[in-house]
């Protein structure tokens, strides 16, 4: 029988990624390439839509980039010289083709095309606002939210619309929007989620993260700013600051995990963040040890710091495979037990003997590092000392970043010793919150004016849970919000 990998499942998932081109004859081919390069942000389905300055055209599928965009006979069925794109794991919205983005809608100006990267958190409130009003859902996405709200704006430029419906949705967005004859992009007010401004010649892009300009040659302009909308037509581009302004509040789980290692996010390499966060591990809580390992491979930039700032080798001591899809054929009973081995075995020659440090970055249930550590000592481990590259995770994201809820925390349930006990580990410890805040180039975290969202390790959200807290989820909470 073919079934999800439970594996990923025990993950919280990436989120999305969104790619919009401007100005380039092969917009719809730079545009998967992009996506490719967004991969990781979401791989349950991807779409492009594109614009001859006429008419739109779209290709949305189930599955990765490869799979949809792969052929060239697609991507000739998508001409013109701008396209928005996206990548996709669904935070809110059940996993069906209608929901898979950008999404279209044909308004009183015309066309526009919509992918959005992140969560809002009033969405069910106004939906059912609007649905009193007769608007008629096509999809169970909170992105929907802002269709219609564009749709029923009374302002007439396609801008003014969407800024005015933007006004009125609470939560994160990085948004990518195709009008006929324009490209837009928006970052919400705390700029949660990362958007980046490229070029290349007379081509402008806007992309996640900075890896995804890298693939198709454009140079990094700059971080769209906080709140900031810029529209790009013919006559170039123009950026308007719509919204009040307020403090940043960029997600840390970004540089944490999400974004990938070779992304410039915030002018800050990823990489090089991650590296910074595993000294800090080895200063806070450092243990006598032979070697450093890293859980692969989310680990490894944070295992390499913890090694060379403690001065002990860094190995490979598990090896992934990167074969394993999301889909792969059910072991049957006799078999289960091996499952662990799928993604990850041990490299006994590093271990056998050894006092190993593992470094992952996060513990969300604690099902990896559970397996982990088991096979670590089965594989002959002396001592096994796991280290975690974030703050304890005990608080779900309502921003974008598909979390089990709170109960399901392993961090919210116990504390640190009682986690050190459940995964089977010598010692456990975890960078502390100001150790974080310093590897991302802050001297601590300024309590009364935090400068990252954090609220996965300190429960601050800084953008109201409207639906949440005003119970307005309740009556279609199965069908929005699948994922969380
Ligand atoms: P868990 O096994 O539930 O404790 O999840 C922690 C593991 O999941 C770590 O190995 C992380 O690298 C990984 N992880 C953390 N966040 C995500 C995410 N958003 N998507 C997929 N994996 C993740």
């Amino acid at each position: 029988m073919l079934t999800t990998n439970p594996f990923d499942d025990d993950h919280l998932h990436e989120e999305c990624g969104v790619f919009g081109i401007f100005g380039h004859s092969g917009a719809a081919s730079l545009t998967a390439l992009g996506l490719h390069a967004l991969q990781h942000r979401g791989q349950e389905a991807a779409g492009i839509v594109s614009s001859d300055g006429d008419m739109f055209h779209s290709h949305r599928g189930m599955g990765h980039v490869g799979d949809n965009f792969g052929s060239e006979a697609v991507i000739k069925r998508l001409p013109g010289t701008a396209a928005v794109g996206h990548v996709r794991y669904s935070t809110t919205g059940e996993t069906m083709l209608r929901n898979v983005q950008p999404l279209f809608g044909d308004f009183e100006f015309g066309g526009l095309a919509i992918g959005h990267n992140g969560n809002l958190t009033n969405a069910l409130t106004i939906r059912k606002q609007l649905v009193r009003r007769g608007c008629l859902f096509q999809s169970t996405t909170d992105t929907e939210v802002i269709v219609h709200l564009i749709a029923i704006s009374l302002y007439s430029t396609v801008e003014d619309r969407v800024i005015d419906a933007l006004r009125q949705v609470e939560g994160a967005y990085s948004l990518v929007a195709l009008a006929t004859n324009a490209l837009i992009g928006v970052r919400d007010p705390l700029g949660i989620r990362p958007l980046v401004l490229g070029r290349r010649g007379d081509t402008w892009i806007l992309a996640s993260e900075t890896c995804a300009l890298d693939i198709v040659g454009a140079d990094v302009v700059r971080d769209v700013e906080p709140g900031e909308v810029v529209v790009i037509n013919d006559t170039g581009l123009r950026s308007i600051k719509p919204f009040a302004k307020l403090r940043r509040r960029f997600c840390i789980f970004e540089h944490i995990y999400f974004a990938r290692p070779d992304s410039i996010m915030e002018g800050t390499s990823v990489y090089e963040v991650r590296k910074r966060i595993g000294a800090e591990l080895a200063k806070e809580s450092g243990v006598d040890a032979d070697v450093v390992i890293p859980v692969p491979d989310s680990g490894v930039p944070a295992a390499l710091g913890y090694a060379v700032a403690a001065g002990i080798p860094f190995e490979l001591g598990i090896i992934r495979n990167h074969y394993v899809g999301r889909t792969f054929i059910e072991p049957t009973d006799s078999i289960r037990h091996l499952g662990v081995k799928l993604k990850h075995n041990a490299n006994r020659a590093q271990i056998e003997g050894k006092r190993v440090i593992l470094v992952d970055d996060s513990i969300v249930r604690g099902t990896t590092s559970t397996k982990i550590v088991e096979m670590v000592r089965q594989a002959g481990a002396a001592e096994v000392h796991m280290r975690i590259s974030s703050p304890p995770t005990t608080h779900s994201c309502f921003y974008g970043i598909d979390t089990p809820e709170r109960e399901k925390l392993l961090a919210y349930r116990l504390d640190v010793a009682g986690m050190a006990k459940l995964i089977g580990a010598d010692s456990l410890a975890f960078v502390s919150l100001d150790g974080l805040y310093r590897a991302v180039g802050e001297t601590a975290r300024d309590s009364r004016y935090p400068q990252f969202c954090d609220a996965c390790f300190t429960g601050d959200y800084p953008v109201p849970l409207t639906d949440q807290e005003g119970g307005e989820g309740q009556l279609s909470l199965t069908l929005l919000t699948e994922g969380h």
